[in-house]
C-alpha cells in the first residue's frame, strides 16, 4: 500500500464519525501524490504526514451560560491547534449548531494550506460552538461570548492562536470575545482579528474574503483569456462573504442573480441589491423574505436552489457540502465556466470532479477565500507596529497577495504537470511551505 492510502485508512479508522474530516484529508492528500511519491522514505521515516494530520493540540470545553429568562444552557467549546510549523495558529470560531470535532478538524486542517497559501507567517487553527446565534438577544450572545472566552483565554495570544470571525461570529461577537479576554488576562493585544475599527481593527477586514474571492477569480479568467466584466454570476450565501462578494463583483461589471440563507433564496434578475442584502443582514439580523420588500419584482423561494439559475460564474458563499453533482452538473447544463469558492469545501468531492472533468475553471476555497485570513495576518501586523493603515493600502496588499497566491497555485498545478488543475496547485504550494518548516524544526 502506498504511504498516501496508509495514512488515509489510519484516519478514516482513528477518526470515526469524523466524515467532513475524512473529505478534507483524502482532498488534500491524492493530490499530493506526485510530491509524496518523490519523497516516499524520507516523509515515511519522518511519519511526516501523520504529524501533518494528527492536530498538535486539541481542546474541547462546557460552556455554560444563562438565558434572558433564567434558564440555564451548555453548549461545547472547541479549539483545534492543528499546525504551527509557520506561525502562530490562526482561524476562525464557527458559532452554528452543525459544530462538532470533526467539523472543526477538517477547517482546522483545511486552514493549515490555506494559511501557507497566504505567503504570511501564520499556522493552522479553528475553533467554535454548537450554540446557535439564531434568535438570541444580544444580552444572551454576551453571556454566551464571555462564558467561552472565560475557558479559551488560557490556550490563546498574540504570538500563541488568534482567532477571528467564521459563520456566527461577527463583529459583535469579536468585541465581546475581546473584552473578555482582556479583563480576564489584563493584556491590551492582537489576540483576536477581525476586531472594531475602534479598538485595532483593520480597515477592509470586513470586506477581504469576499473582495479576495473575485480578485482572484479577475485574475484566474484574466490568465484564461475571459474578461470578467459583463459576466453573470450565481452566490450562495448572504453572511459577510457573500455579501462582499457580491459588491466587489458589482464593481467588476459583473451580474449577480442570487443570494441564499438557510431558509431559502433569492432570485433578481436585475441583479441583487447589496445595499438591501447588507440592510436586512448586518443591521436587522432578518431572513431573506424581507428582501422583497426591497425588490418587489425579485422572486424568493424556500429551499435550496441557487445553483438552478443560468449563469457564467459560480460563488459557493454559505457552507461545507453545499454544491453536490446534481448542482454541478445543472451549472454545467447551463453553460457555467468558472466555480470559485468563498466558503470552506463547499462543493463535494464528486461535484468538483465533474465540473472539472467539464473543463469548468474551478478554484478551492484554501486559495479563493484566503484574502480573509490573509488580511487578518495585516490586522496582526498593524496591531503589532500600533499603526492602523489606510482602506486604499490593505486592499492593495490584499490585491497583491490575491494574485501572487493565484500564480503561486498556477506554477506548482503546472510544475507537476496538472495544468489549471488549481485543486492540486493550492494543495501542493500550500503543502511545500509548510512541509519545508516542519522538516526544519525536527520531530515535534
Ligand atoms: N474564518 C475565516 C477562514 O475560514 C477567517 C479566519 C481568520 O481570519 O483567522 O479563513
Amino acid at each position: 500500500m502506498s504511504y498516501v492510502d496508509e495514512v488515509i485508512a489510519r484516519v478514516i479508522k482513528e477518526n470515526p464519525s469524523e466524515p467532513e474530516f475524512h473529505q478534507a484529508v483524502v482532498e488534500v492528500l491524492q493530490s499530493l501524490r506526485p510530491v509524496i511519491a518523490e519523497n516516499e522514505e524520507a516523509f515515511r521515516k519522518d511519519a511526516l504526514l501523520e504529524r501533518l494530520v494528527n492536530p498538535e493540540r486539541q481542546i474541547k470545553f462546557r460552556v455554560p451560560w444563562i438565558d434572558d429568562k433564567g434558564q440555564a444552557h451548555i453548549n461545547t467549546g472547541y479549539r483545534v491547534q492543528f499546525n504551527s510549523a509557520i506561525g502562530p495558529y490562526k482561524g476562525g470560531i464557527r458559532l452554528h449548531p452543525s459544530v462538532n470535532l470533526g467539523i472543526i478538524k477538517f477547517l482546522g486542517f483545511e486552514q493549515i494550506f490555506k494559511n501557507s497559501l497566504t505567503g504570511l507567517p501564520i499556522g493552522g487553527g479553528k475553533g467554535g460552538s454548537d450554540f446557535d446565534p439564531k434568535g438570541k438577544s444580544d444580552r444572551e450572545i454576551m453571556a454566551f461570548c464571555q462564558s467561552f472566552m472565560t475557558e479559551l483565554c488560557k490556550y490563546i495570544g498574540a504570538d500563541t492562536d488568534v482567532p477571528a470571525g467564521d459563520i456566527g461570529t461577527g463583529a459583535r461577537e469579536i468585541g465581546y470575545m475581546f473584552g473578555q479576554y482582556k479583563r480576564i488576562r489584563n493584556l491590551f493585544e492582537g489576540v483576536l482579528t477581525g476586531k472594531g475599527l475602534v479598538y485595532g481593527g483593520s480597515l477592509a477586514r470586513t470586506e477581504a474574503t469576499g473582495y479576495g474571492l473575485l480578485y482572484i477569480t479577475e485574475e484566474m479568467l484574466k490568465c484564461n483569456g475571459i474578461d470578467i466584466s459583463g459576466k453573470t454570476a450565481v452566490v450562495s450565501g448572504s453572511g459577510n462573504v457573500a455579501i462582499y462578494a457580491i459588491e466587489k463583483a458589482q464593481q467588476l461589471g459583473v451580474k449577480v442573480l442570487t443570494a441564499s440563507d438557510s431558509n431559502g433564496w433569492v432570485y433578481d434578475k436585475d441583479g441583487i441589491d447589496v445595499e438591501a442584502l447588507k440592510e436586512i443582514k448586518e443591521v436587522n439580523r432578518a431572513r431573506l423574505t424581507e428582501y422583497k420588500k426591497y425588490r418587489p419584482d425579485s422572486e424568493y423561494h424556500e429551499g435550496k436552489g441557487v445553483w438552478s439559475i443560468k449563469a457564467d460564474i459560480a460563488l459557493p458563499c454559505a457552507t461545507q457540502n453545499e454544491l453536490d453533482l446534481e448542482d454541478a452538473k445543472m451549472l454545467c447544463a447551463n453553460g457555467a465556466i468558472a466555480v470559485a469558492e468563498g466558503a470552506n469545501m463547499p462543493t463535494t468531492a464528486d461535484a468538483t470532479d465533474y465540473l472539472m472533468e467539464q473543463g469548468v475553471l474551478f478554484i478551492p476555497g484554501k486559495a479563493a477565500n484566503a484574502g480573509g485570513v490573509a488580511t487578518s495576518a495585516l490586522e496582526m501586523s498593524q496591531n503589532s507596529e500600533r499603526l492602523s493603515w489606510s482602506f486604499e493600502k490593505v486592499d492593495k496588499k490584499l490585491q497583491n497577495i490575491m494574485i501572487d497566491l493565484f500564480h503561486n497555485i498556477d506554477d506548482a498545478a503546472k510544475k507537476y504537470g496538472f495544468e489549471k488543475n488549481y485543486v492540486v496547485g493550492a494543495n501542493i504550494a500550500g503543502f511545500e511551505k509548510v512541509v519545508t518548516a516542519m522538516n526544519a524544526q525536527g520531530i515535534v
